[in-house]
């Protein structure tokens, strides 16, 4: 059943209900970005009859009291979601200015007013002089879409957060031998330990992205890397050393994936899950996936491998022979 109705058809509606004997509930609110407090409210309206009618405020009338930056949702959008509910049994759209007419022509049992309202709330007179009464409900302060918003741009505004992106194999560890998986085959490299001890004492948020295409040449199995992975940030935790996050691409090139650098996929998830500012942010690598990589999104690149410098079509911003003078650049930058 279509619960979203014009003022016209509402009206109708509410004629037939009342004739059956149905006590007839009006909540009139914006409900922009439905949450816990809303439905509270509306189930506790609910209760106050046996028909629910939500007057939902329009997009206009919304944006002339709350500014041009609500609603969040349209009132269409809006109106659905109501009508999704199992307590709410009708909405219709209300345009500025025509609250009282309605309430005049659908004469309410029960008027829903929300706590803030003052006690001469719009429509008391009204609603009494027409037989009905008005149902303050209650209200938690701690529940609001505008608190819901200002939790939002917490917790994602906070995008100044810089990272140190690293490769793996020939990063960290020696890359050596080819696809490697076995834990007793994993070397750190010899400068791995004190580089990013020093790393872990900054505020960088250390990020690992490798490319780990021997997964789908079925060389060895996703479960195999994530064991490796494993004992090797337990390794490295017991020298003090953090690892925020690995991320992985089990792909080969003829997946032809998003996620294999030199293409983006990881370093747009690890942006998204962190909240990561990359203009502060540097990627270091023994490969050129990994510098063209870096350079695509702007970040400041360090390539480890003095000899393969000269034939890179991408140049890096900077070329060591080992971590430990990498991380130092970056320190001292
Ligand atoms: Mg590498
Ligand atoms: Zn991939």
């Amino acid at each position: 059943m279509n619960k979203i109705k014009k003022r016209k058809e509402i009206i109708s509606i509410v004629e037939k209900l009342k004739k059956k004997g149905k006590k007839i509930v009006i909540f009139n609110g914006t409900f922009d970005i439905l949450h816990l407090g809303h439905i509270r409210s509306l189930i506790e309206a609910k209760t106050q009859g046996d028909i629910l009618i939500i007057l939902l405020n329009s997009d206009k009338s919304i944006r002339n009291y709350k500014g041009p930056r609500r609603p969040i949702n349209s009132q269409r959008e809006r109106a659905e979601m109501l009508a999704g509910l199992e307590c709410v049994d009708f909405v219709s759209i209300l345009n500025e200015g025509n609250l009282k007419k309605i309430l005049n022509q659908i004469k309410p049992d029960v008027h829903c007013q929300g706590k803030d309202w003052d006690k001469d709330c719009l429509g008391r007179k009204l609603v009494e002089k027409n037989g009905g009464k008005i149902h303050i409900l209650k209200w938690n302060k701690s529940l609001s879409t505008t608190k819901l918003i200002d939790k939002i741009l917490d917790v994602y505004s906070k995008s100044s957060l810089k990272a140190v992106f690293l490769d793996r194999d020939g990063t960290i560890n020696l890359n050596q031998p080819e696809y490697l998986y076995k834990i007793k085959d994993f070397k750190f490299a010899p400068t791995t330990i004190p580089a990013l001890q020093k790393l872990s004492r900054t505020d960088y948020k250390i990020i690992v992205l490798t490319n780990q295409s021997g997964i789908g040449r079925g060389y060895f199995k996703e479960s195999d890397l994530k064991k490796l992975h494993k004992w090797m940030t337990k390794e490295l935790k017991k020298k003090d050393i953090r690892i925020d996050k690995i991320y992985y691409c089990p792909h080969c090139s003829d997946d032809n994936c998003s996620c294999r650098k030199p293409k983006l996929g990881m370093i747009k998830k690890a942006v998204h899950d962190f909240g990561i500012d990359l203009t502060k942010s540097w990627m270091i690598g023994d490969d050129e996936k990994d510098i063209i990589m870096g350079r695509r999104v702007n970040l400041k690149t360090i390539l480890i491998n003095k000899k393969a410098k000269n034939n890179l079509k991408s140049q890096p911003h900077y070329s060591v022979g080992q971590l430990n003078e990498a991380i130092d650049i970056i320190l001292n930058f």
